[in-house]
């Protein structure tokens, strides 16, 4: 049992930050989760849960500041579950991504030494306005004014906020346009409790090379019940680069933000982009990168520890719409590419052919099935394996048909660090070895951690 109880007053230090980037700090041996602190930072808390071994605590006031705290340039970032280390500096944020690669590599992996083989950090000139996809609840405030933002942490109570620092700035626009066409016409927003009322979430996506702009509103209903479209169709029309505007619909009672079945009210029913030299074609409900110019830097890091001669056989394991592929289709002989979704495959199937690609297969289905099948119906192996799989990591099946296709090298791209070094010590154990690994920072502000590991075959 401990001494302290809730609510109480506790003044500590902050020595340590955890992977979802909150400060640990001691009282009397007793340590405190503090969340929206940094290494450094002297504090007063308030105790706000207890365990056995550990707490919780409210940062309350910030008596010295750590020489690594910056002012957060977002006045909700507090609030908002977003952006979750906006209060460490981008410099610190660098190190703290890249040290977490370094540590579950030799903690988890068993990879001593391994920041020799590390990459300085990849990381993003402008940390601002990256993201091309953001999607805003929509409600009401007391006032009975609508309002857009994004969710508190760890609720659905809407922190009302048009200007997000790491979203495209056209949002602002769009959503106040919006916003003034519900007044205008007294348009509902969705209730979750009730199950009533018209819009849910607003879905915007905007082609960073193209300058296209996608609209989608989630509506709780069919386009024809939203009084005085064509307003707004008018309003926003006018903002540059506008392309496509669609009605989803979505009346079932669920956390998924978008419905099957779209309709577009205006423009095209898709916008394009590129990543490099690919172009894309971006539905409402196509997957696709959220920061595509890291996208672009990771990728390309991919593609030079591939390090393809033209004449490979490549296979492209949780291709998704099949950006890896299609950036490896130049400069191999054959891809294929696997991925459980299948409206992702179709994408893929769509991105091959409007790039005129024409040595990629797809395949729909769990590579952890596919792959060993494909193998014993064609005995085809692979010379290069890329693998970029969700945060779990691979399939220890996958891990073990690819240790049997004996492929030259291994590119691992990896959203969880520590998945991704438990998977390189499974390899480690079928004969490759480290070359190389290079930490791309994708979500500044958040604790997200892309990295991308070459494996080769020991010996090479
Ligand atoms: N490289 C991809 C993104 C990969 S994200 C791109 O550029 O688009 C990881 C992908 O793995 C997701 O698309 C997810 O749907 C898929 N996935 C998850 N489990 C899988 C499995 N068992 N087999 C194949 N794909 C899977």
């Amino acid at each position: 049992m401990t001494d302290f109880r809730k609510n109480q007053e506790i003044v500590l230090t902050i020595e340590d930050f955890t992977k979802e980037g909150e400060g640990l700090g001691k009282v009397q041996g007793f340590p405190f989760f503090v969340k929206d602190t940094v290494i450094g930072d002297k504090i007063t808390a308030a105790v706000t849960k207890l365990k056995k071994n550990y707490g919780y605590a409210r940062l309350t006031s910030i008596l010295e500041a750590s020489p690594d705290r910056v002012q957060p340039p977002c006045p909700v970032a507090r609030q908002c579950g977003g952006c979750r280390i906006q209060q460490l500096s981008y410099e610190k944020q660098k190190e703290f991504k890249w040290k977490q690669v370094a540590g579950c590599l030799k903690r988890i992996g068993g990879f001593e030494e391994i920041e020799e083989k590390m990459e300085p950090i990849l990381a993003m000139e402008k940390p601002w306005h990256y993201r091309n996809k953001a999607q805003f609840p929509i409600g009401h405030d007391k006032e009975g004014r609508p309002v857009a933002g994004f969710y508190a942490g760890r609720t659905h109570t809407i922190i009302p906020n048009t200007n997000c620092l790491i979203q495209d700035q056209c949002n602002e626009r769009i959503l106040e346009t919006i916003l003034a066409y519900m007044e205008k016409y007294g348009i509902s927003s969705y209730d979750e409790k009730t199950h009533r009322g018209l819009i849910r979430h607003v879905l915007t996506r905007k082609g960073f090379t193209t300058g296209q702009i996608m609209v989608c509103l989630v509506v709780n209903g069919q386009a024809e019940g939203l009084k005085g479209l064509s307003d707004l169709v008018e309003g926003l029309r006018k903002i540059q680069g506008m392309t496509s505007i669609i009605v989803n619909t979505n009346t079932e009672k669920t956390n998924r933000i978008l419905g099957p079945a779209c309709r577009t009210i205006w423009g095209e029913d898709y916008i394009e982009d590129y990543i490099g030299e690919i172009r894309y074609r971006i539905g409402p409900l196509s997957f696709y990168q959220v920061n595509p110019v890291q996208t672009r830097v990771l990728y390309t890091k991919a593609l030079d520890y591939a390090d393809l001669r033209g004449d490979e056989t490549v296979w492209d394991m949780y291709c998704g719409i099949g950006t890896i592929s299609l950036f490896l289709a130049g400069k191999a002989k054959q891809v294929y590419g696997v991925e459980i979704v299948k409206e992702a495959i179709d994408d893929a199937r769509i991105n091959a052919a409007i790039n005129g690609i024409d040595n990629v297969e797809f395949f729909v289905g769990k590579a952890e099935e596919i792959v060993p099948a494909h193998r014993e119906r064609t005995g085809i192996n692979a010379d290069v394996v890329v693998v970029d799989p969700p945060r779990k990591g691979c399939d220890e099946k996958l891990l073990d048909t690819i240790g049997l296709m004996n492929p030259e090298k291994i590119v691992y791209v990896s959203c969880d660090p520590a998945t991704l070094a438990r998977d390189c010590r499974v390899l480690a154990g079928k004969g490759y070895e480290i070359r190389k690994v290079a930490v791309v920072d994708q979500f500044a502000h958040s604790v997200h951690v892309e990295s991308v590991v070459k494996l080769t075959r020991t010996g090479l």
